[in-house]
């Protein structure tokens, strides 16, 4: 396996109530619902990742085998765009996404795996998964745009990328798209 950089892969323990034994190939419930996403997934993760869920996913594909073995080891629910991806034996605990549409595929998720509850909407980085944090303006200041309206004092930053996120035109954008999938439970 190859380990860039950014990768995420074991960055997160797996949770102690979990019981790996109670896995099997007739699915249960996973305690903690994660997920890891193949390539023709990349706008579900970003929507996965900004409603809170922890997501998996990299553009530069992980390559089946690769995806089977990140499901299975790390108990991550495998969402696919190729059924015969499902039929690995590796993977107990996978769903194959049907429709091609962004928003369609985030609200059959949010349906199917029942997650309209649990939602924690901007507690993760968009583009590595990574969890959010905190920070004081002054510390991020140097890497702001110039343009940055001045009226902002919040911000945040990823824990893993260091990429910086604050409420700017893009929030409204976000918020609109999160009410809009909250509304359709
Ligand atoms: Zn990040």
């Amino acid at each position: 396996m190859r380990i860039q950089d950014r990768d995420n892969i074991n960055v997160y323990p797996i949770s102690a109530g979990l019981n790996t034994s109670s896995i099997s190939v007739r699915p249960k419930p996973l305690n903690v619902i994660r997920f890891v996403l193949d390539i023709h997934l990349g706008k579900l993760a970003t929507s996965l990742r900004l409603l809170g869920f922890d997501t998996l996913y990299r553009n530069d594909d992980y390559g089946d085998e690769q995806l089977a073995a990140i499901s299975s080891s790390q108990k991550r629910i495998l969402l696919t765009r190729d059924q015969g991806l499902l039929m690995r034996s590796l993977v107990t605990h996978g769903y194959y996404v049907r429709n091609t549409q962004p928003q369609q595929q985030i609200l059959a998720v949010m349906r199917r795996f029942d997650l309209f509850t649990v939602v924690s909407p901007f507690q993760r980085c968009l583009r590595c998964n990574g969890l959010l944090t905190s920070v004081d303006k002054e510390s991020v200041i140097d890497q702001l745009p110039a343009n940055i309206e001045l009226q902002i004092h919040e911000f945040h930053r990823c824990q893993d990328c260091a990429q910086i996120y604050w409420k700017g035109s893009h929030y409204t954008r976000l918020q609109n798209f999160i009410d809009e999938i909250m509304g359709r439970e």
